[in-house]
Order: C-alpha cells, then structure tokens, then sequence
C-alpha cells in the first residue's frame, strides 16, 4: 500500500515536471547539464595547453586513455589523450561518445606537411580528411616487387542500406568537417595573425611517409595537404553516431620543403588556435 503511494506521488510528479523530465529520465537528482565538447589530442603535446586552459574538475582513465573533464567560458569540456594512430584514436572516440555524449569533437595536432606552401607551424583547418591506409594491390608473382603507386584505394565504410561488407574499390574513405565547426574555425582564422591557416585534406595513416612520388601520388589524387594518424578514424567514429566533428593540424615538418625534423614546439600553435575555435564555437550556441 505504502509502495502504490510512493509510485502514485512519484508518477504525479514526473507528469507535472514532464517537460523537464524527458530530458533526464526522471531522475529528479540530475540537473540538466549541455552536452560537453570533446577535444582530442594523441600526446601529451598535443593537450598540455588545452589542459591548462579548462580548469580540469576531475580526470577520468579508461584503460590507456585519459578523459580530462574542466570547462571553457562556463561550457564543459572534455580534452582527451587519445595516443598515437588509428586504432587508439577510433577507440578513444567510441568510449567519449558512449561514455560523455559530446556535443562536438575537434581533433587537433601535429601533421607532416604535403603542400609546399605549408611551413613549420602552419595551421590546416581539415575542410575534409582522407584514409591513406586502405589499398588494394594487383596481384604480383614472388620477386615482383611492391608498386605501391599501382595500388587502387578502398573505402571500408558500408554504404546507406548495405547489408553485406564489400570492399569499395576506386574510392578512399572521406569525411567532410561539420559545417557549424568549419564556420567557427574560419572565424577564428579572421583573428589570427602573424600565422598561415588555411583550409585543406588531412590524411590520415599509421604510416610517416618520406617519399616524394608517394606525397605527389596522394596530392595528385586526393589534394592532400598534410598527413597525420588520427583524423580519419575518430571522424569515421564519429559520423557513426552523427557527432559534429572536424580535424584542425599544424605542420610540425614537410617532407616536399626539406623541413625533415619533427618540431614539437608547433603543437602550442594548434591548441591556442583550438581554444579560439571554441570560443567562437560556444558564442553562437
Ligand atoms: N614524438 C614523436 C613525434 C610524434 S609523431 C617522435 O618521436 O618523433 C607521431 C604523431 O605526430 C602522430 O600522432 C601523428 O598524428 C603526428 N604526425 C606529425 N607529423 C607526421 C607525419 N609526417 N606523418 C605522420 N604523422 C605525423
């Protein structure tokens, strides 16, 4: 009897706060709090600033990944270590989305230059990112080498309504960036000076590329500008769940200008410029 009460007050409550509710399940304990941004850099490099500018409340670990929870201009954020390469980024990026909901993900950090326009410290704005890691090589006999620039590329994503996995072959696996985080980025960009930040491609493999035929044979075919190991796979994760997502690099060595040695100190330029994003980002939620 005292149980039907309990039921009956708690159902009258639900109906009468219904509009409040729907969003928290009822829970009256929960208050209502916006979905966090999501940051995401795979070396400590890479967040040390991003860090340092959210007032972390407290740090999440998940088996090698850390989920670092602060805010920015009163939104919560989450900066995440993703680790280096594809793997450790798709995984980073299902347990965020599964475990915090983000709103949004940005993807930041270092990349090897394609253009050579590009120079140390450069910022791309990843307009779209491009798998460089799935190909498919004719068949050669033993002693006939390895032609990389005669593999076909393959998209591994199953199209809308595909019931079985093929193989896409002809075409590579891209990602457009979110158009709401495009247009934030290109505000940004209006307020930074003394620095190039262009629009471009990143592509994205578990592989640092120094050869000039293979570069040319990726900006030939996909106008690749910069090449990194993390952009394609969280994007892919992310357009899985349908989060806003979009990849930002700052070129930390270029290849085609001889600028072999990777340079650690560019990664502060591409959080500062990821902090200006989500200050423009946030002012028009
Ligand atoms: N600490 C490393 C440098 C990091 S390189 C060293 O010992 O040299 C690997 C990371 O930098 C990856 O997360 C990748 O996204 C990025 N990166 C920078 N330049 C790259 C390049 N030319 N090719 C591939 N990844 C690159």
């Amino acid at each position: 009897m005292i149980v039907d009460l309990r039921i009956a007050v708690r159902t009258h409550a639900c109906l009468l706060l219904l509009p409040l509710l729907v969003a928290t399940g009822c829970k009256q304990s929960t208050p209502l709090r916006p979905a966090p941004l999501l940051l995401q850099g795979a070396v400590d490099i890479e967040v040390n600033r991003l860090l340092d500018s959210i007032q972390v409340t407290h740090t999440d670990t998940i088996g090698a990944w850390i989920f670092a929870h602060g805010s920015i201009d009163g939104y919560p954020v989450i900066v995440s270590r993703t680790l280096m390469g594809a793997a450790h980024a798709a995984a980073a990026t299902a347990l965020a989305i599964d475990r915090y909901h983000p709103r949004a993900i940005l993807n930041i950090g270092t990349a090897g230059g394609y253009d050579t326009a590009l120079h140390y410290g450069d910022i791309v704005i990843g307009q779209s990112a491009v798998s460089l890691a799935a190909f498919k090589s004719p068949p050669l006999p033993a002693h006939g080498g390895s032609h990389p620039l005669e593999w076909t590329a393959m998209d591994l994503v199953p199209r809308p309504g595909e019931v079985n996995n093929l193989l896409h072959e002809g075409t590579a696996t891209q990602f457009s960036a979110d158009s709401g985080l495009l247009a934030a980025a290109h505000r940004a960009q209006a307020y930074t000076t003394g620095r190039k930040v262009v629009d471009g491609v990143i592509g994205t493999s578990d592989f640092w590329n120094q050869e000039l035929d293979r570069i040319a044979f990726f900006r030939q075919h996909w106008h690749v500008s910069v090449e990194e190991m993390e952009t394609v796979p969280a994007a892919q994760v992310a357009s899985i769940f349908k989060i806003p997502f979009l990849g930002i690099r700052v070129v930390s060595d270029n290849v085609p200008n001889g600028e072999l040695a990777f340079d650690p100190r560019t990664a502060d330029a591409v959080q500062d410029f990821a902090m200006r994003v989500v200050h423009e980002y946030l002012g028009r939620l």
